[in-house]
């Protein structure tokens, strides 16, 4: 009796689901450790301390009415005023509380601003690979996910097929940076790229198009790579922001939406993505965890991020030394490898005999790759080599 659309949906997961009851049934015979499950984006670093020293200090001093209690859809206005004053301070903006929108994680956020944008038939770009959900939050509003064609060479938007994609029905583009899955960092000439193609477009077809920029991985750039601040380039810009990675909180659904004055009718769209907020049935984004994010908000979370760059390092050279043919990762904690053979289903199953889960680059709309998340312990990094190595040897490498 479920709605004919989810019938599709719930198909559409299954092979995420299959991968996890793999990882299950591998972990039973050949016990946990000698499972080497490089399936999920979950943060095995533990939240910085000072996460849960704010949670103590919050439940313990302030009034239980205030901390757990409805406020505004939009958020509470401290956290909100204090997330802008961070911004500010980091990337030199001017935002105010009024431009900032507590959400449910990236997702949520996601979800509202869709909610907010979209029309019927409205088209929403992206470029592959992309994070799949992409599709769900789109198609959720009645949108059409147009899906740019990967630029395998480098991995960086391919604005060549972008430019002929775009036309009168094109609402967003929604760009991922640090990307998942292949850990490039778009540069600031890459953004000055688009930022032109848009402003181009959006005067030869009179028309406004928001570039959403969706970013859990903005803090996780290695090698001093710098991420790009959206608003600074193009003014359509909307950001899309989550603490699921950077605070290691993903079960706790913290995030936040930018919505900068200078949008296009910036505030029926501030009103509006708050509207959204509370009838997509989120209400208002966790109140407990916004308490906790006014006090964290300056945290330093550059011993996590050394972790995830150790895994990184070790992994990118083991495998290329192997003969994997690797996207370098410069950001998030994924790694994006070209399948040996045509068929990355083959190669993932030949791997899962080796113990090792990895996921299918279809389901990221980018055939013959394979998306490694190496936010997993070092030790299952490091004894992970030598089931690779032999994996290797198998596709003759
Ligand atoms: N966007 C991207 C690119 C992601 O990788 C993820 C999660 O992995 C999300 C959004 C969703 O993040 P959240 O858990 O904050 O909703």
């Amino acid at each position: 009796m479920i709605a004919d659309s989810m019938v599709s949906l719930v198909k559409g997961s299954s092979v995420i689901r299959a991968m996890f009851e793999e990882g299950n049934r591998l972990a039973k015979i050949y016990g946990r450790e000698n499972v080497y499950d490089f399936s999920l984006g979950n943060p095995n670093v533990p939240a910085p301390k000072e996460v849960n020293e704010a949670i103590k200090e919050i439940v313990d001093n302030e009034e239980s009415t205030f901390v757990h209690g409805y406020m505004s859809n939009a958020g509470y206005e401290d956290v909100r005023e204090g997330i802008a004053s961070s911004i500010n301070k980091k990337y030199d903006t001017h935002f105010n509380a009024s431009n900032i929108i507590m959400t449910v994680g990236a997702a949520g956020g996601l979800n509202s601003i869709l909610k907010t944008l979209l029309n019927p038939g409205d088209e929403v770009l992206c470029f592959a690979p992309f994070f799949s959900e992409y599709r769900n939050y789109v198609s959720n509003f009645g949108g059409k996910l147009v899906v740019v064609p990967a630029n395998t060479v480098d991995f960086n938007p391919n604005f060549e097929e972008f430019e002929k994609l775009i036309n009168a029905k094109t609402k967003a583009v929604i760009i991922n940076n640090p990307n998942n899955p292949t850990g490039v960092i778009y540069s600031e000439a890459t953004i000055k790229k688009l930022a032109e193609i848009l402003e181009n477009k959006q005067k030869e077809l009179a028309t406004s198009i928001y570039l959403i920029s969706d970013e859990p991985y903005r803090e996780l750039a290695y090698d001093g790579i710098e991420v790009p601040y959206l608003t600074k380039y193009y003014k359509n810009t909307i950001v899309g922001y989550s603490y699921s990675k950077s605070l290691s909180l993903p079960g706790e659904r913290i995030g936040y939406l930018v919505l900068p004055d200078e949008l296009d009718d910036a505030n029926d769209i501030k009103t509006a993505a708050a509207v959204a907020t509370r009838i997509l049935g989120f209400v208002n984004a966790p109140s407990l965890l916004q308490r906790v994010i006014l006090k964290t908000l300056d945290v330093d979370i550059s011993e996590n991020i050394a972790v995830y760059d150790k895994n990184r390092k070790t992994l990118y050279e083991a495998l290329t030394k192997y003969g994997f043919d690797c996207v370098k990762p410069e950001g998030a904690f994924y790694l994006f490898v070209k399948s040996p053979t045509e068929d990355e289903m083959e190669f993932c199953n030949a791997a899962k005999k080796h113990n090792i889960l990895m996921v299918p680059a279809t389901s990221f709309g980018c055939k013959g790759y394979v998306r490694i998340a190496y936010c997993v312990s070092y030790e299952t990094i490091v004894n992970s080599l030598s089931h690779f190595e032999e994996l290797a040897k198998e596709f003759n490498l």
